[in-house]
């Protein structure tokens, strides 16, 4: 393979592009927005992905903080469960963290340096017969073996290869912030997770002095007319001590709105020499946390077939044998976690809380086990 060109500049296509690039493949991502747009927000990559990363001499520990316990609590605030997280993340060989996203992007462009190209909004993608071309919204275009789409949810390379697949929207969503202050009743290096009837609400150390937050409603979607607090505030059965903090320390202006969607059943992930990978691929809900690190898996198993493999079609097809199955459990995971956090039957949470409370402790070891290595 002697040249990839990647179409966008989030979390997958930097991979990508830093995993072909230490293999001495050439690469060029092309990001639309014309300097580093992404949002104050955050998120937890588990530790096969920090493993990844690490890999790529990506300096995780600079973007965030090493998670140690995960809290949830449940229907009437009471705390349910403390993962683990930290301890069983370390035994399989890396920290499971919480990052700035935005501070990780800007650190992975300039790794990628010269070869990220920003203001370069993809308008269309085309197969030759012995390469592919995407065109550019300023009149230019750009040639390779292949044409990997990581534009995200609303790919244009994925509607090049599926004019009729759509989202589905689940009737969920609400806000994600990022403050600059710790609320006074968060310990580091913990998340707390509070799950109400219709509601899910969260707050993490994100380190460097900094948190996360969000709030997110089921069958409720975020008015953006309305204030966003009053909704919060409205819509919470009650509002737990900390988020409390969060609310005051934050201002509108930082909370992120969010709309949950998934695609589910898109086959196949490629046509001739245009491929795709990440949410453009497999977008899946946030309520599993784990579309970030799927990407991240995607990009390191299409690199090494990319590195390994001249037969185009047999390495696409290769990669998504490897790697569908994965993403379409993520999905559905993602949307049991929706339902299972934010159940409005009293009697489901109250069998949901029981049984979180009393998880035996080698069951919990299999549970953190399974979400730290993506298994
Ligand atoms: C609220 C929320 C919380 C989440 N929390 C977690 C979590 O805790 N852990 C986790 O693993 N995942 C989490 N996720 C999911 C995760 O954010 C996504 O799965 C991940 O960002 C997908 O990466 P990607 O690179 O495929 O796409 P994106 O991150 O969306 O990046 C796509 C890039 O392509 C660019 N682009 C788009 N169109 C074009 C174009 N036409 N031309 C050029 N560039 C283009 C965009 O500007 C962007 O930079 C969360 C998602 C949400 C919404």
């Amino acid at each position: 393979m002697n040249k990839v060109v990647i179409i966008g500049g989030g979390i997958g296509g930097l991979t990508l592009a830093l995993a072909l690039k230490q293999r001495g493949i050439a690469v060029t991502v092309h990001e639309k927005y014309d300097h580093q747009q992404h949002h104050q927000t955050g998120f937890l990559i588990w530790s096969y992905a920090i493993a990844l990363l690490q890999k790529l001499d990506v300096p995780v520990h600079l973007v965030g903080t090493p998670l140690e316990v995960f809290e949830v609590h449940g229907r009437s605030g009471q705390k349910i469960s403390e993962m683990p997280i930290g301890k069983i993340s370390r035994s399989h060989g890396a920290d499971s963290f919480e990052i700035n996203r935005r501070r990780l992007i800007e650190c992975m462009s300039d790794m990628v340096g010269d070869d990220l190209e920003f203001g370069h909004k993809c308008v269309s993608v085309e197969n030759s017969k012995d390469s592919a071309v995407a065109f550019f919204e300023d009149g230019s275009s750009d040639e390779g073996d292949v044409v990997v789409g990581c534009d995200g949810a609303h790919s244009v390379v994925r509607a090049a290869i599926h004019p009729d697949a759509e989202l589905k929207m689940l009737d969920a969503g609400g806000w994600i912030a990022v403050m600059d202050q710790h609320p006074p009743s968060l310990q580091k290096n913990r998340h707390m997770d509070f799950w109400q009837p219709g509601c899910k609400a969260g707050v993490a150390d994100i380190g460097n002095g900094e948190a996360r937050w969000y709030v997110g409603f089921n069958h409720r979607l975020p008015d953006d007319s309305v204030s966003k607090m009053e909704q919060i505030k409205k819509g919470m059965v009650h509002i737990p001590e900390v988020i409390q903090q969060c609310m005051e320390m934050t201002t509108e202006l930082q909370m992120v709105s969010t709309k949950a969607g998934d695609l589910l059943a898109l086959d196949p992930w490629y046509q001739g020499r245009l491929l795709l990978m990440g949410d453009a691929a497999h977008a899946t809900s946030p309520y599993a946390g784990m579309g970030a690190c799927a990407a991240i898996a995607d990009a390191f198993a299409l690199a090494e077939m990319l590195d390994q493999q001249t037969d185009v079609e047999m390495l696409l097809t290769e990669f998504q044998k490897q790697r569908k199955p994965v993403a379409d459990a993520v999905i559905k995971e993602s949307r049991h976690g929706l339902d299972m956090s934010t159940s409005r039957s009293r009697f489901r949470n109250w069998i949901r809380d029981w049984g979180l409370s009393h998880i035996p402790e080698h069951k919990m070891k299999e549970i953190v086990d399974e979400m730290v290595t993506g298994g």
